[in-house]
């Protein structure tokens, strides 16, 4: 807020209704990278907040959350551990199970990817209840990570998701318009 790039981020996001299936609003962050002064800002905001965090791991979630993860950690000379959907990693992993609207699913990260003691941040594109960076956050722990912050460009409002990420702190750059 106060910051004129966030208006133009917020812009460039695309609200196509009803996809995947009726009723939603999905914010779709593709046009967002397809505008490169949007794209830079995003990450740049990002860069800025955690450069001086001591932030040794990126953890991005699967899809769109590697979208943003990679430029990130390159920018604060961290490590990009990817959280997987299922079935998509090829080394051992651990798993995490998490509520969707309907049935769960899961996130699965390398063992061995993440040191006892490193201190993460999880990004992802955007938090609906806090589901997935909930998942996202045991994974992390589970090795004995610290998870310092979980960021994302978009926080649906209806949504309270910081009550289930467990007292750990939210930034969200955008709502959607
Ligand atoms: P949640 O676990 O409920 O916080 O949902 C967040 C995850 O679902 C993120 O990985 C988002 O990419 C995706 N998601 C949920 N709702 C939307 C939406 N309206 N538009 C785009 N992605 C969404």
């Amino acid at each position: 807020r106060g910051d004129p790039r966030l208006e133009a981020i917020s812009e460039a996001i695309r609200v196509v209704p009803h996809f995947p299936k009726q009723g939603i609003m999905f914010q779709d962050i593709t046009t967002l990278l397809l505008d490169p002064k949007a794209f830079k800002d995003t990450v740049d905001i990002f860069v800025d907040r955690y450069r001086d965090m001591d932030i040794s791991v990126v953890a991005g979630v699967e899809a769109r959350g590697f979208m943003f993860g990679p430029s990130i950690a390159l920018a604060i000379g961290a490590k990009f551990v990817p959280l997987s959907k299922p079935r998509k990693l090829p080394g051992k992993v651990i798993s995490e199970a998490y509520e969707l609207e309907y049935g769960t699913d899961c996130l699965e990260m390398h063992i061995g990817a993440v040191q006892p003691g490193e201190r993460a941040l999880v990004i992802d594109d955007l938090i609906a209840t806090g589901g997935t960076f909930s998942a996202a956050i045991r994974l992390l722990e589970r090795v004995g990570a610290e998870v310092v912050e979980c960021a994302c460009v978009i926080g649906l409002p209806e949504v309270k998701g910081q009550c289930r990420l467990n007292g750990k702190p939210i930034y969200i750059l955008v709502e959607p318009r």
